[in-house]
């Protein structure tokens, strides 16, 4: 966990493990649900997004593509992969990979994402979207466009889209949207102009925009605070930096618990990252790499 020493008022007494009020948008700022869309899209939209991911009966004819069968090659070939790295939930062997093919290729025939059509394709490529496909990265060059420039075929996008890690979101979004102009239909919510959420009073967005937290008020204590949230203490304010390092290298603490020297180099620190991993090291908690890397620097000095 991210933990950081903060310097609060002896009195200080915000519960522990409660976010800072000051760190949270105010409830007058949060802005309303849409009552007419989940994600800020048009009912038409909506319904696409859920072909897209499978989520609404869907089948390859519907968008020109072919289904996919379990001989498919790369319907096999993933197959083949998922039965080799767990031999013990799937069972080994040619049925057990001919079993597991079918149920992928039962699996992406349901879902819009396996089965572009050629639109859905030029869409992507108007967006620069298929670099593996249109694209070669050469040695210090980086990600250059193939000269002539190509235009992959939809069959060839969807077999790329089943052997690595397929379509993100931002794809999703391009496809939908290319599909919702072709159609001559709004792809954004008429209701809150895709926000997903409405206003409370007119300004609201603005008003949260201009927001700016608020930090705990700051004396003479020393405490600790986790930063994996927006912050919240999580150690009783202590009198000293001192005290605060000794609660730290408290057994009590349990998992938490960490070395005396290690706390107090933390401590005159100030911050944590959550975890930090080093060759030296390993993988060690954020205070400890602290602790570790300021005794490396004074051994050296
Ligand atoms: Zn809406």
């Amino acid at each position: 966990m991210g933990r950081e020493v903060r310097r609060v008022p002896l009195d200080f007494d915000w519960p522990l493990g409660k976010v800072w009020e000051g760190f949270l948008l105010p409830e007058r700022l949060r802005e309303e649900p849409c009552p007419d869309c989940e994600s800020g899209y048009s009912p038409h939209a909506e319904h696409l997004f859920n072909l897209w991911w499978g989520h609404l009966p869907f089948t390859p004819e519907s968008n020109g593509s072919t289904s996919l069968r379990s001989d498919t090659p790369a319907v096999r070939a993933v197959a083949e992969r998922n039965v080799a790295h767990a031999p013990a939930y799937y069972g080994a062997g040619e049925d057990a990979i001919a079993r597991e093919a079918q149920r992928l290729a039962n699996l992406w025939n349901g879902m819009w994402c396996y089965h572009l059509n050629q639109d859905d394709v030029d869409a992507l490529v108007a967006a620069d979207r298929l670099w593996d496909l249109t694209r070669t990265c050469r040695p210090g060059e980086g990600w250059k466009k193939t000269d002539p420039p190509v235009v992959p075929t939809a069959e060839q996008v969807n077999e790329w889209s089943l052997r690595g890690f397929g379509h993100d979101a931002i794809n999703s979004g391009v496809v939908i949207s290319a599909r919702c102009e072709r159609e001559g239909v709004d792809a954004t919510c008429a209701t809150c102009k895709g926000h997903a959420t409405i206003q409370s009073y007119p300004g609201q967005r603005a008003d949260a925009e201009a927001w700016e937290p608020t930090e705990p008020p700051k004396g003479a204590g020393w405490q600790l605070w986790e930063t994996v949230s927006e912050g919240s203490p999580v150690s009783p304010v202590a009198a000293s930096a001192d005290a605060l390092a000794e609660w730290m290298s408290n057994p009590e603490r349990g998992r938490d618990w960490v070395p005396a020297e290690t706390a107090r180099q933390f401590v005159e620190r100030g911050w944590a990252p959550s975890g930090v991993f080093s060759a030296q090291t390993g993988l060690v908690s954020g205070v400890e790499y602290v602790g570790w890397a300021e005794s490396e620097r004074r051994d050296r000095s």
